[in-house]
């Protein structure tokens, strides 16, 4: 017999588990699968300083630590491994995980995005030490230094931009010789004193052993490689909902991204929200996530109370 929820949340970044906190205090004990990569993308970086209620910063990981703490403490169940396949056709909704069903009357959807990466060998080692994928978490680490964004699209040139008020110089490396990005945010960028163009060029490797120390960087039209000494390098090549588990049955721009009614985390099923990076690729902040998770705990609630059968 499959296990019956009122709430089960699938996906456990500051979203997930903010809209555990709140469904938990609402009596609707959810459950929630947490994944096997647990807490989200925080769980990638170091410090946070920009949480609000920590002046003083506090690590992504210990950030994540809180939040699930926060959730058990008012009766969260954890599954501490990835959805393999979620029914949605009907409800109650079903969550396959390993196996077991979770079956929910609702269903909160927080499966972030990832940032996509360049596929380097020490990226892991050197990802929160001088390798960041988020200008507006990191760039204040950065002041005075020289750095290097890699990307040609309205995120890279958007945080190249923004790191100049921090950095001494921001290389802007870039594997075609014209830009993807918005003509006006092109403009922006290229008559920026701080900003120098790389133009068909790769990065081909990171150095450093506990914080970046520079990168190589390929010519693509010469194969001439050189290694420039930068101490921060953003990777700004774009972000990937993890949404796979629900083509073709949750709506969807092309890019992946679920869409919600504007103003609430409704999505086009009755009974399912979805909330965090996974349904907005415009501010992906652990806080804007954190509000998000907020309003689907809400949503769910309050659609359950007009929805009840049992
Ligand atoms: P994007 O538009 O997909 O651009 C990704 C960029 O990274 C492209 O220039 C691409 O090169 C490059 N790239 C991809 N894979 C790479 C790899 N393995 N190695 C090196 N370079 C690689 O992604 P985005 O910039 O994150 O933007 C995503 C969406 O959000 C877009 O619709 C964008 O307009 C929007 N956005 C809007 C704003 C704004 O309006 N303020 C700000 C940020 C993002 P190629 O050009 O050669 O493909």
């Amino acid at each position: 017999m499959p296990e019956s929820h009122e709430v089960v949340i699938v996906g456990s970044g500051p979203a997930g588990l903010t809209a555990a906190v709140y469904a938990a205090r609402a009596d609707l004990e959810p459950v929630v699968i947490e994944g096997l990569g647990a807490g989200g993308q925080l769980m990638l970086t170091t410090e946070v300083e920009n949480y609000p209620g920590f002046p003083e910063g506090i690590m992504g990981p210990d950030l994540m630590l809180r939040f699930r703490e926060q959730a058990e403490r008012f009766g969260t169940r954890f599954i501490t491994a990835d959805a393999d396949r979620v029914d949605l056709s009907r409800a109650p909704f079903t969550v396959d995980v390993g196996g077991t069903e979770y079956q929910g009357r609702s269903i909160i959807i927080s499966t972030g995005a990832s940032a996509m990466m360049l596929g380097l060998e020490a990226e892991e080692r050197l990802l929160g030490h001088g390798l960041s994928t988020c200008a507006t978490c990191d760039g204040f680490f950065f002041r005075g230094h020289e750095i290097a964004v890699v990307g040609g699209g309205d995120s890279a040139v958007e945080e190249a931009t923004f790191l100049t008020k921090f950095a001494s110089k921001v290389t802007l490396i870039h594997r075609r010789d014209s830009l993807r990005a918005s003509k006006i945010m092109q403009d922006r960028a290229l008559n920026n004193p701080k900003i120098e163009m790389l133009w068909n060029s790769t990065v081909t490797a990171l150095h450093g052993d506990d914080k970046l120390s520079g990168a190589t960087v390929r010519n693509v039209e010469t194969n001439v490689e050189t290694v420039l000494p930068f101490t921060g390098l953003f990777v700004a090549i774009g972000h990937r909902p993890n949404t796979d588990l629900f083509k073709g049955v949750l709506d969807m721009e092309d890019s992946g991204y679920l869409i919600t009614r504007p103003g609430s985390t409704y999505t086009n099923i009755e009974g399912v929200f979805a909330c965090g990076d996974v349904q907005d690729h415009t501010y992906r902040q652990a806080i804007t996530a954190a509000g998000s998770g907020c309003m689907a705990a809400i949503d769910a609630e309050r659609w359950l109370e007009a929805n009840h059968t049992g």
